[in-house]
């Protein structure tokens, strides 16, 4: 099947969160299945000629190569896309993000033609890329060489979802008609993933709980009903991960390798964590981990709430992310209190992120929601236990046997369940015994990979 990846981040060029991930990973799965895939992603500041081998195809557009052969074509417009971040600034989304995306999604189309790729499915992510089922099913319907394109849109997320003032929407060159219930249309709003939901042929998201979830109003976050109205079109597919990239027995930016069969290496990734840090170098304190955007999302609501409790639980936390100021201020004022306690480092670090996901004993991911979460995956194989809230892709990979989980969405629930953890953590043949069996567990792309290809198939199979 001849496949194209459309999506706004894609590892290891630019990535603001789990989708990069995704985009990054699947085509390197799809190609080791055979399959002829290219990925088509805009042209960032981060996108450097030094840092990737990046050259000029015969018709004059960047790329570079991912796995044996996948190209990576670069939609180029510096004005657009030559900026310091993918999305916005500390004050808040860039204005012109409509006009940014929808360049991209066209003009992501239009490079399909000038490579000549005829493809069978367009696979498009999140609402930065779903304006190309909109244009695809609008704007190229007549062009004989688009005819046979199929589209799957992935929901990574649907808190977010293109909102923009109506007055916008002449932007988009498409016709007004396209500003109804059926389509782009929301409570007099703009809604660009809505567009996606009505013009993709297949839609999924990124794991069987969430999918359901999604369709219900507390999660839906208003599309509810859009998705109920194409029900028989929506599916799960958990996310893989990419060992390759975090495999403990390789990593580079760890202080020691180790391997489920030999843990021993993980005690001075601790160590290094916790001296780098500046925590007291303690192997009997269960030392929690978080790498995340600081979102309420992410739990940080009732983690900000309990977090002066958790501190004197006799443990210690190192917290990795950026995002709402009000969690980082109420963290700083923390870390003030409990200086031996909590180490924060607000920003986004590769790098540290590994030492972190090496270094800890547990895993602390309390999301509100999750549509699939990579963080307690990458978790499971450093041997950090996830300590977990019940709720899309976390109760779809979190149980009782590789996991801390609890389902009622409170601080009081959440400061229990950390207790529980720390005790349990105290139990040392115990302990050993879940690490690593949490390391052991596979979440690699290969069986996602074959569900996704059954979507093509189902999605090809679409009038
Ligand atoms: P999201 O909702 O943000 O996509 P996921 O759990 O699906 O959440 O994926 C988050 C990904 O981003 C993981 O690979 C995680 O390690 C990484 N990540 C999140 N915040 C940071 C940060 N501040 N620094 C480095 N990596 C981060």
């Amino acid at each position: 099947m001849k496949i194209v990846m459309c999506a706004s981040e894609v590892v290891p060029f630019a990535k603001t969160g789990g989708l990069a991930d995704v985009a990054g990973a699947l085509p390197l799965a799809l190609e080791e299945r055979g399959e002829e895939v290219i990925v088509i992603m805009p042209k960032y500041k981060s996108v450097q000629n030094s840092k990737f081998d990046i050259q000029v195809s015969k018709e004059g557009i960047p790329y570079s190569v991912l796995g044996k052969k996948i190209k990576v074509y670069f939609i180029e417009n510096d004005a657009y896309f030559n900026r310091d971040a993918l999305y916005g600034d500390k004050t808040g989304d860039y204005p012109d993000n409509l006009d940014r995306f929808s360049y991209f999604s066209k003009k992501a189309l239009e490079l399909l033609k000038t490579v000549n790729f005829k493809a069978d499915i367009i696979h498009v992510h999140d609402w930065q890329a779903s304006l190309v089922p909109v244009y695809l099913k609008n704007l190229f319907a007549k062009d004989p060489f688009y005819k046979d394109m199929r589209t799957l849109l992935t929901i990574h997320n649907i808190g977010y979802q293109g909102l923009f003032p109506k007055d916008e929407f002449p932007k988009l060159g498409l016709d007004w008609s396209l500003f109804s219930i059926e389509g782009l249309e929301f409570y007099d709003k703009v809604n660009i993933l809505k567009g996606g939901m009505e013009f993709s042929d297949i839609i999924n998201t990124v794991s069987p709980t969430y999918a359901k979830e999604i369709q219900t109003k507390e999660f839906g976050f208003g599309l509810e009903g859009v998705l109920n109205k194409r029900k028989n079109s929506v599916f799960g597919i958990l996310n893989g991960l990419d060992y390759s990239i975090w495999n403990p027995e390789t990593d580079k930016f760890t202080a020691k390798n180790f391997s489920a069969k030999s843990t021993r290496g993980k005690e001075q990734c601790k160590e290094d964590l916790q001296a780098l840090c500046k925590l007291p170098l303690k192997k009997d304190v269960p030392l929690f981990g978080i790498v995340s955007r600081l979102a309420e999302q992410k739990g940080f609501d009732i983690l900000a709430d309990g977090i002066d409790a958790i501190c004197n639980l006799g443990l210690q936390m190192v917290i990795l992310g950026t995002g709402d100021l009000k969690y980082h201020q109420i963290l700083e004022e923390m870390v003030k209190k409990y200086p031996k306690v909590i180490s924060l480092n607000l920003k986004f670090d590769d790098a540290l992120a590994h030492k972190i996901y090496a270094g800890s004993d547990l895993f602390l991911m309390p999301s509100r929601y999750e549509p699939c979460g990579l963080g307690q995956l990458i978790a499971f194989r450093y041997g950090a236990i996830p300590l977990v809230f019940k709720t899309g892709g976390l109760a779809d990979t979190v149980d009782k046997k590789n996991g801390f989980i609890f389902d009622d969405y409170s601080k009081d629930e959440l400061i229990k369940t950390i207790k529980a953890s720390v005790a349990a953590f105290k139990v040392k043949t115990k302990w050993s015994g879940l690490v690593t069996g949490a390391m052991k567990l596979d979440f690699s792309w290969e069986e996602s990979a074959k569900k996704y290809l059954g979507l093509y198939a189902k999605a090809k199979k679409t009038k």
